[in-house]
């Protein structure tokens, strides 16, 4: 009875196994049809300085999902850059977001617009080439931007990353390091990379201000970039009290949802005005 039971156990992660590898095949498909259908969608999040203006927004991705829903990036972006379809999905991100840039300042208002990076799309060997025709096309000022990017992203080939990093940041882009201290990189690199910004990473603003290894980890973070003069933003910022502490130890900007979840860019510029 026991060997019957093992067998149907087996049967059963098979069949789950299946479905799964059938869900990733449909997804990756319908990943496909979704750029010429149009379903992407950007989704700006405030992002405010110590006196609760918005001085700038994140720009997220979503998808609107013919029968799923409203789709987050955790259910699909991985496999988007496993397929390479985040290449294109990039493409569609970065010119989004300088065509809400360019509305913006249309609009009156002089906000960075933070727009993330992958890896795969920052290799490209015509990277640079594909973000200055975007920029041609659009109009957008590239003082306005900024690239978030992670520390993944510079571990793999530091002198490719400092060149290209350099040249963006000539035309003016500026760069930020997202999650902050969640990856594997050396201390070295915030030297060697034209960088502005770091984002503390939201795990760290979580347990704040009750856990003290996460208090040491933001105090160390934000005191090392006011000596490497660079820009502090905390991500995931939910309570009060995380916001004070975050203050009080010398954080210069806040996102989260204390302030505004991403909101679609109609309701981003009516909480604008
Ligand atoms: P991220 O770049 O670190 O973005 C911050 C994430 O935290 C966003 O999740 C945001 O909605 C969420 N968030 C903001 N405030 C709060 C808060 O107060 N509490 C909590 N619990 N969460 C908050 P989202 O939009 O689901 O994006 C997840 C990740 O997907 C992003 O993390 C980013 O790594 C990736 N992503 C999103 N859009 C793009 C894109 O256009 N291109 C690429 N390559 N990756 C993207
Ligand atoms: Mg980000
Ligand atoms: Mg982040
Ligand atoms: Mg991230």
């Amino acid at each position: 009875q026991a060997k019957a039971e093992g067998r149907n156990a087996v049967r059963a992660y098979a069949s789950t196994m299946q479905a799964a590898a059938e869900r990733r095949l449909t997804l990756e498909r319908d990943m496909h049809a979704a750029l010429d259908r149009g379903e992407f969608r950007l989704y700006l999040q405030p992002q405010v300085d110590g006196e609760g203006r918005t001085v700038g927004a994140e720009a997220l991705l979503r998808w609107q999902h013919p029968t799923e829903g409203l789709l987050l990036p955790d259910k699909f972006i991985g496999l988007a850059e496993e397929t390479g379809l985040i290449l294109p999905i990039g493409e569609w991100v970065f010119e989004q977001t300088c065509r809400e840039s360019v509305r913006l300042s249309q609009a009156g208002y002089r906000l960075n617009l933070s727009v993330n990076v992958s890896p795969r799309r920052f290799q490209q060997s015509d990277f640079l080439e594909r973000v200055r025709r975007i920029l041609e096309r659009t109009g957008a000022n590239p003082h306005d931007l900024i690239f978030e990017i992670t520390e993944g992203l510079l571990v793999s080939d530091i002198d490719d990353a400092i060149a290209k990093m350099s040249a963006l940041e000539r035309l003016g882009i500026r760069f930020s390091v997202d999650d902050f201290g969640t990856g594997y990189s050396s201390l070295a690199y915030l030297k060697r990379l034209p960088l502005s910004e770091l984002k503390i990473a939201q795990t760290f603003v979580k347990d704040l201000p009750d856990d003290p290894s996460d208090v040491a980890l933001v105090r160390t973070i934000l005191s090392m970039a006011y000596h490497l003069n660079l820009e502090t933003i905390a991500e995931g910022v939910e309570t009060r009290t995380q916001l004070d502490f975050l203050k009080e130890s010398g954080c210069t900007r806040f996102q989260g949802y204390y302030f505004s979840p991403p909101l679609p860019s109609a309701e981003f510029f009516e909480k604008l005005a």
